[in-house]
C-alpha cells in the first residue's frame, strides 16, 4: 500500500476524507507519530497548513524568500512582552516538516536533571533515562544523529573555543541529525543538499511508503467531538488566490492526534472546546536566546563550516547554555549598526565577524490568547530570576570573545555600536531596560503540558487529552518544562513513546 503527497491548494471543491488516524501538523512531533502508526498498518492522513518544499528548492530561495514560504508569518512572529521583559521574536516553520526543516540540526537528549524534575513535580514516573532509552535510540537511528567533527567547525566557533579554553571553560561537541553534511552553513533556511535529516526526509517518506497521505495547504480549525470522543477534524483548504482559506475540509477519523506546535495547539484545542482551561495555553516556556557578534582583526569567514558544532553546559547550574551559531551574511548585514556609508563600513566587516549564542533555561511565563484572526496572541512575562540572567549571558559571551582576541563586540542591545573591551566593561548591562534588549526564541514548549493528573496537566503521560477519548497531543506543547537545550530530539522521543502506546490500544469504529 502506498500513500502520497497532495496539495490541497490544487483541489477544487470540498475535501472529505476518512482514515484511522488523522494527524494535524507535520512537524517534529506529528511526522513521528504519523510514521510509527502508518508503519503499524493504520491508515493515516497528515494535514499540514504550509506548503511542501523539496530539497533543491531551498538552495534556490534567498533567505527572504525562504522566510516567506517556509516560516510562520515570514519569521516576524513575536511574544508580546509583559512587565520587565524584552520583546521576543519567536520563529517557527510552516511547511511540510514544520520547524524541523529550519533547525541547525542540533540534537540533545532530555537532560537527566530535567527528567528528575518531571518525576518529582509532575509524577511522570516512566520518564526516566532508562525508561526513555528505547525511544530515543530509535529516533537517533531514524534521523542519523552524529557528532560534528572538530574539522567541520567554522572559524567563528573555533575562535570562541580558543577564548573558552583560555578562561578554563570546557567546550563540548554538538551532535546533529545529518548525513554527508558539507558544512555549507545554510541549515536554518532548509538544507539544499538533503543532508539534514529533518522529518520531511527522515520520517515522512516512510509514512508515505506505508500508505499515509500527506496533505499540504490543509488548515484545521477544530477537532470534532461527539459524546466525549474525538471523531475527526474540520477546517479549510487553502485553495483561494494567494493561499487564502477556501473550500471546506472534513476528515473523519477513529483517532485524532494534534501536533500543531506549542504556539497553535492550545488555540486549536480551545476552539474545539476540549482541554483543561487551568493549564491549556499557560506556562509556555521559550528558552529566550541572545547572540553576541565579535570582530577580529584577521578574517573569520564564519559562514564556512557547520552552522552549529560546539556548546558548553558549564553554566547549566545557572540555567544558561552557550552554543555556536551563525546566520547568512545577507541577514547579518541587516543587523549591523549605522546608516549609509557608516552601515556599509560596518557591513564590510562581516568577513571578520564571529558569533556565539546563549539560551536561558526559563521557568515559563508564556500565555496563549485568542488573536484577532487565525493566529493566536502570545504574551510572555519573564520571571525576575530569568531576567537577571540576561546580563550574565551577554557578559559570558563577550568576555569569551575578548579572551580570544576580539577587537570589539556587538551585543544585543538596540542603539549600541561596537564596544571594545574597555567600553564593554563600563557598560552597566543590569541597567539596560528590557525594551532595548534583542531577544529571540526558536523553542516554544509546554502550552499543553503532560502530567499524571488532570489537576496539573492537559494530557496524560501517554499524550491523551484528559476527559476526551481518542484525542492526543504529540508536539512541543506537551513538554512540561523548559529543557535548557534544543528540543527537537526530546519532542520526537516523547512522540515515539506516545505512538508506540497508541499502537497497543484498539481503535473504535468511525463515528
Ligand atoms: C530557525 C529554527 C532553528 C531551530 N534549530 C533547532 C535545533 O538546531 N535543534 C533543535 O532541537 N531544535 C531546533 N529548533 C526547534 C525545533 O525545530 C522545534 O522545537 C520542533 O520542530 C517543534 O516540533 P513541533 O512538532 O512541536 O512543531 P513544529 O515542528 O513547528 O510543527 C508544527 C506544524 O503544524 C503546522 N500547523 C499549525 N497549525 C496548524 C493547523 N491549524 N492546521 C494544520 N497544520 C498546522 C505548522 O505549520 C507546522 O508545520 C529550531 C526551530 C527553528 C524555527
Ligand atoms: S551545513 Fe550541512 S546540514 Fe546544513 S545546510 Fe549545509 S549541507 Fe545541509
Amino acid at each position: 500500500m502506498s500513500g502520497g503527497y497532495y496539495s490541497a491548494r490544487d483541489h477544487v471543491g470540498a475535501l472529505r476524507l476518512d482514515c484511522d488516524v488523522v494527524v494535524v501538523g507535520s512537524g517534529a512531533g506529528g511526522s513521528v507519530v504519523a510514521t510509527e502508526l502508518a508503519a503499524s498498518g493504520l491508515r493515516v492522513i497528515v494535514l499540514e497548513e504550509g506548503p511542501r518544499i523539496e530539497g533543491p528548492l531551498h538552495g534556490q530561495m534567498r533567505p527572504s524568500e525562504s522566510m516567506r514560504h517556509a516560516w510562520r508569518d515570514g519569521a516576524f512572529t513575536a511574544a508580546v512582552p509583559l512587565g520587565d521583559t524584552p520583546a521576543i521574536n519567536v520563529t517557527m516553520g510552516r511547511c511540510v516538516g514544520g520547524s524541523s526543516v529550519l533547525t541547525g540540526g542540533v540534537c540533545f537528549r532530555v537532560p537527566g536533571a530535567v527528567l528528575h524534575e518531571w518525576q518529582r513535580e509532575l509524577g511522570l514516573e516512566d520518564y526516566s533515562e532508562a525508561g526513555l532509552d528505547p525511544y530515543v535510540r530509535h529516533v537517533e537511528r531514524a534521523i542519523h544523529v552524529e557528532e560534528v567533527p572538530v574539522g567541520m567547525r567554522s572559524r567563528s566557533t573555533a575562535l570562541f573555543v580558543e577564548g573558552a579554553e583560555r578562561l578554563g571553560v570546557p567546550i563540548k561537541a554538538i551532535r546533529r541529525n545529518t548525513k554527508d553534511c558539507n558544512g555549507c552553513g545554510r541549515c536554518n533556511f532548509g538544507c539544499p543538499h538533503g543532508a539534514k535529516m529533518s522529518v520531511d526526509l527522515s520520517y515522512l517518506p516512510r509514512a508515505v511508503a506505508h500508505g499515509a497521505d500527506v496533505w499540504s495547504h490543509a488548515l484545521v480549525d477544530r477537532v470534532v467531538t461527539r459524546n466525549g470522543r474525538a471523531v475527526g477534524v474540520v477546517g479549510r483548504i487553502l485553495n483561494r488566490p494567494g493561499g487564502a482559506p477556501g473550500d471546506r475540509l472534513e476528515v473523519r477519523a477513529r483517532r485524532v492526534v494534534v501536533a500543531a506546535g506549542a504556539w497553535h495547539t492550545p488555540s486549536l484545542l480551545r476552539r474545539s472546546g476540549v482541554g483543561h482551561p487551568r493549564w491549556l495555553g499557560r506556562q509556555m516556556t521559550l528558552h529566550p536566546g541572545f547572540r553576541v557578534l565579535a570582530r577580529f582583526a584577521r578574517p573569520v569567514r564564519g559562514w564556512q563550516g557547520a552552522l552549529q558544532s560546539a556548546y558548553t553546559d558549564a553554566f547549566e547550574h545557572e540555567g544558561i547554555t552557550l552554543m555556536g551559531l551563525f546566520v547568512p551574511t545577507g541577514v547579518l548585514g541587516a543587523t549591523m549598526p549605522g546608516v549609509g556609508a557608516e552601515h556599509v563600513a560596518a557591513a564590510s566587516q562581516i568577513g571578520h565577524l564571529a558569533m556565539f549564542g546563549g539560551i536561558i533555561h526559563d521557568s515559563g511565563g508564556g500565555s496563549v490568547h485568542r488573536g484577532p484572526g487565525r493566529e493566536p496572541v502570545v504574551t510572555y512575562r519573564m520571571a525576575p530570576g530569568d531576567r537577571a540572567k540576561i546580563p550574565r549571558v551577554i557578559t559570558l559571551l563577550a568576555e569569551t570573545f575578548f579572551a580570544a582576541g576580539a577587537e570589539e563586540v556587538f551585543i544585543p542591545v538596540l542603539g549600541l555600536r561596537g564596544l571594545d573591551a574597555d567600553a564593554f566593561r563600563k557598560t552597566d548591562l543590569a541597567r539596560v531596560p528590557a525594551s532595548r534588549i534583542e531577544c529571540a526564541s526558536q523553542h516554544p514548549l509546554g502550552s499543553a503540558r503532560m502530567g499524571c493528573s488532570r489537576e496539573n496537566s492537559v494530557v496524560d503521560p501517554d499524550g491523551r487529552v484528559w476527559d476526551t477519548r481518542e484525542l492526543y497531543v504529540a508536539d512541543g506543547s506537551v513538554v512540561p518544562t523548559s529543557l535548557g537545550v534544543n528540543p527537537q530530539l526530546s519532542i520526537m522521543t516523547v512522540a515515539t513513546r506516545f505512538a508506540w502506546r497508541m499502537r497497543e490500544r484498539a481503535l473504535p469504529p468511525l463515528d
